[in-house]
């Protein structure tokens, strides 16, 4: 079996190159992202394995029809970059990572959080300067303090053990309440309005795109924290920058981004930025923006390359798998 690997980095080498002989399985490994150039290259493959910001419309499905491709290998647990219903219409299997480590993105989002409120990264540059004044980062106590937690699967679960750790009351929002969960459900309004920190753990569905937008952030209190570690599309970043000029955040941590395709993963650093929201964002001191690294550890990569190859075993030896992604 052969696998047009796209957006490879050098750490996914790492961890996917080894393996991969132990389940014979063929990478061909391309750097490029997959879009409507590179999509060609996956021609004598028989899958293609993407990554986030890899995405699959109608019409690249299609090119894939055309060249035999019959699986989608997601080296993620999110899935609203594939058109689901178009590759089952073309016949082809879409297979996930539904979990590989919700603690890494838990202990992530958390780390944002805590370095908006006590601002160590500011603190970190100021004093190899030898400047100590620690004028301007004065913080808050999250310890009594209210989370909404929006969306309570898997990685939502592994944030609240960790809010609960700090001793902050947990109110959540999701649509299909978990009953075995300590916490207490409420409205998405309610939550908006009484939460001092919120965080973004559901997926990007029709329903959830732009859940923070003007209106929700005029719910929201004076100086509440947001942290998204999910999906960008979540947030109408516009109406972000507006709440943050008028200072109703007290911080703000992105680990996505609406328009992060082709930004995020890359060093544009000795490029001009065209993207002037993302500039824009960058120059708020409330605002941390890292590049959509929360699951970014080794006990999370190693688990994705296994679940990966796995599926990518289900499809050659012909097996029904368990992470199939359906319509
Ligand atoms: P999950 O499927 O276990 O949980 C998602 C939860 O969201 C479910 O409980 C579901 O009922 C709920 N939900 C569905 N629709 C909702 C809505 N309209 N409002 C509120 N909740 C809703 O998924 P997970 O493993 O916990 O992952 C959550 C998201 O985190 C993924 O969809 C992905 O976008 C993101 N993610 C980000 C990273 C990263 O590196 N930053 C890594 C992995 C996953």
């Amino acid at each position: 079996m052969k696998i047009a690997f796209y957006s490879t980095k050098p750490y996914d080498r790492i961890y996917f190159e080894p393996m991969s002989k132990e389940y014979e399985i063929e990478l061909h490994f391309i750097e490029a992202p997959c879009n409507e150039e590179t999509i060609g290259l996956a021609g004598g493959c028989d899958a293609i394995c993407i990554f986030v910001n890899d995405y699959l419309d109608k019409k690249r499905i299609a090119a894939l029809k055309d060249m035999n491709i019959k699986a989608i290998l997601l080296r993620s647990a999110g899935f609203n970059h594939v058109d689901i219903k178009a590759a089952a219409g073309a016949g082809i299997q879409v297979l996930r990572v539904p979990s590989y480590s919700p603690e890494a993105v838990a202990e992530f989002a958390m780390a944002m959080l805590l370095t908006v409120n006590r601002f160590t990264h500011r603190a970190y540059t100021r004093t190899r300067d030898f400047n100590m004044s620690i004028q301007g980062f004065m913080g808050t106590d999250l310890y009594g303090k209210t989370a909404g937690v929006i969306g309570t699967g898997k990685i939502g679960q592994a944030m609240i053990r960790i809010l609960q750790g700090f001793q902050m009351k947990i109110i959540a929002y999701d649509p299909y309440p978990n009953p075995n969960l300590d916490v207490e459900y409420v409205s998405l309004e309610e939550l908006f309005s009484k939460a001092d920190v919120i965080t973004l753990h559901c997926p990007l569905t029709k329903e959830t795109k732009h859940l923070v937008q003007a209106k929700t952030i005029k719910l929201m209190k004076q100086d509440v924290y947001l942290i998204n570690t999910s999906r960008g599309d979540l947030i109408r970043t516009e109406d972000l920058i507006e709440g943050l000029l008028e200072k109703k955040f007290a911080g703000v941590g992105l680990d996505v981004y609406e328009e992060e395709e082709g930004v995020f993963y890359e060093d544009c650093s000795n490029e001009i930025m065209a993207d002037e929201v993302l500039a824009r964002l960058t120059t708020f001191p409330n605002v941390l923006i890292t590049s959509h690294m929360g699951f970014f550890t080794k006990e999370a990569m190693q688990e994705i390359a296994r679940v990966t190859l796995e599926n990518a075993k289900d499809i050659k030896l012909g097996r029904e798998c368990k992470n199939l992604v359906s319509p």
